[in-house]
């Protein structure tokens, strides 16, 4: 270290500790952790990776943003400006104010366990089973989880140590790591593939059951991919009336719980739980957060019988959902019980059913607000608003595509850090490539949050040079 070595001027820690401003970090994150930073600060500092700064003002601006980086929650909202209304990795389904409003109210104590009328010991699988029995037409329901934990409960209860057929068409894998061979394998069942990949008829599960050891026909829906051309598969229908006749139960994983008509959404035919009761299924089960647009969960919905079955295995309690995502998708479900309020409630049906012309509107106000912050911004962005399309998302109808509008930025080969910056804003704003630009899809972006996106754009294009 060389005697002009700025580095020589770096305080002690126990220095820093005393000045006014470190008091206020102390104040609001307590002693020992802003010592902690203050010292990782200095030592990035001595070893040449961070710049020393020359006043005290400029340590204090060192420190507080170390501080304000290291303290921000690792779990943040963000602004889903990528057209995929249930974007996996964005949280899926976003929640119903009603929903919002039911969980934070289940924050505190509540009546989980706990009968209100008789003062005694209450049962945590009481809660949202009659509206998923109002609506489903089912007997009796239990929540767990997510729609995986749902199905390996149901497998585990009825097949543990027996066979299990399933069509060679549908030993699908979705989302990450949910792969039916595998979940099949976990819950300690042998997989009895039956038929091939684009024909299984019933004859195929037939012969399956006749030949012993088949203790359930599974039926996996096909959510996020589709086959044309010379395809069969077997009737619900079929394949309980097969069951009945050899004593075997039929459990239907049918994904997305979509509670409502799709036609009323504008996409084409998607089974519903309602329809895999009537055709007198044993179990269905379906996700709390993808198209039924609720808090994360799985819903076995079906017979008496079966679902006291699955109930009474010790892996339903390790699988229990929590107050909070009860509140949730109770809150979520009584919604459904008038199904114009739940598509107009419900932010990923209204999203869904939102008609194009609307979404430009908002996109043109995005960008004259933009216009208003500075003259310029606007050209800077080389932003128009322009078709696209959405996406359903959730591994739920891979093949539609939903008109949309969307505002389109000429980022050209600077399109990660445009990227990178949107992400940076507070909230982050997540936007999609295509080709050189970027979209930003105002049909995931909830209209309250239109002022934000402006505000990210013309920060954004303040930046650029
Ligand atoms: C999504 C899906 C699952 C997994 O549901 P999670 O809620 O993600 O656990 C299982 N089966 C099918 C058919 C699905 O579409």
């Amino acid at each position: 270290m060389g005697a002009t070595d700025p580095r020589r001027s770096i305080p002690s820690v126990d220095r820093l500790l005393e000045r006014p401003w470190c008091r206020d970090l102390i104040a609001a994150h307590g002693q020992s952790w802003i010592t902690g930073r203050l010292r990782a600060v200095l030592d990035e500092m001595r070893a040449g990776r961070r710049q020393v700064p020359d006043t005290d003002e400029g340590f204090a601006a060192s420190v507080r943003t170390e501080v304000a980086h290291a303290s921000s929650p690792s779990l943040r909202r963000v602004v889903n400006a990528t057209g995929v209304v249930l974007h996996t990795n964005l949280g899926r389904a976003p929640l119903a104010a009603e929903a919002r409003r039911a969980m934070a109210a289940a924050a505190g104590y509540g009546n989980v366990e706990f009968d209100l009328r008789t003062g005694e010991r209450g049962s945590r699988y009481h809660h949202c089973v009659e509206l998923v029995r109002e609506l489903t037409g089912a007997e009796d329901a239990v929540v767990v989880n997510n729609n995986a934990g749902a199905v390996a409960l149901a497998l585990t209860a009825f097949a543990a140590g027996r066979g299990v057929a399933v069509s060679h068409g549908e030993l699908v894998e979705i989302g990450g790591g949910f792969r039916i061979p595998e979940v099949v394998e976990a819950a300690g069942a042998r997989l009895v593939t039956v038929g091939t990949t684009n024909r299984t008829r019933r004859a195929d599960y037939r012969r399956a059951t006749e030949r012993g050891d088949v203790a359930a026909i599974l039926k996996v829906h096909r959510s996020n991919f589709s086959m044309s051309g010379f395809t069969e598969e077997a009737e619900l229908a079929e394949l309980v009336e097969l069951g009945a006749a050899h004593g075997v139960p039929v459990i239907h994983d049918l994904g997305s719980g979509l509670l409502v008509d799709s036609a009323a959404l504008g996409l084409p035919y998607e089974p519903t739980p309602a329809e895999s009761i009537a055709a007198g299924v044993d179990l269905v089960a379906f996700s709390g957060d993808k198209l039924l647009g609720g808090a994360q969960a799985g819903v076995l919905a079906g017979t008496a019988a079966g679902v006291a079955r699955a109930k009474s295995h010790p892996l339903c309690r390790a699988l229990r959902s929590d107050k909070v995502t009860l509140a949730g998708l109770e809150a979520t479900l009584s919604l459904y019980r008038d199904p114009e309020r739940a598509r107009e409630r419900i932010p990923a049906l209204r999203m869904i059913g939102t008609a194009g012309r609307r979404l430009e509107r908002r996109a043109d106000a995005v960008l004259a607000a933009v216009g208003r912050r500075g003259a310029g911004l606007r050209r800077a962005l080389r932003a128009e608003v322009v078709a696209a399309d959405s996406l359903v998302g959730g591994g739920a109808f891979p093949d539609a595509r939903i008109p949309t509008a969307a505002i389109s930025l000429g980022a050209g080969e600077r399109a990660e850090e445009w990227l990178a910056r949107l992400r940076a804003h507070d909230p982050p704003v997540i936007a999609r490539r295509r080709r050189g630009r970027l979209l930003l899809d105002l049909r995931t972006i909830a209209p309250e949050e239109d002022a934000v996106v402006a505000a990210a754009l013309a920060s954004l294009a303040a930046s650029v040079p």
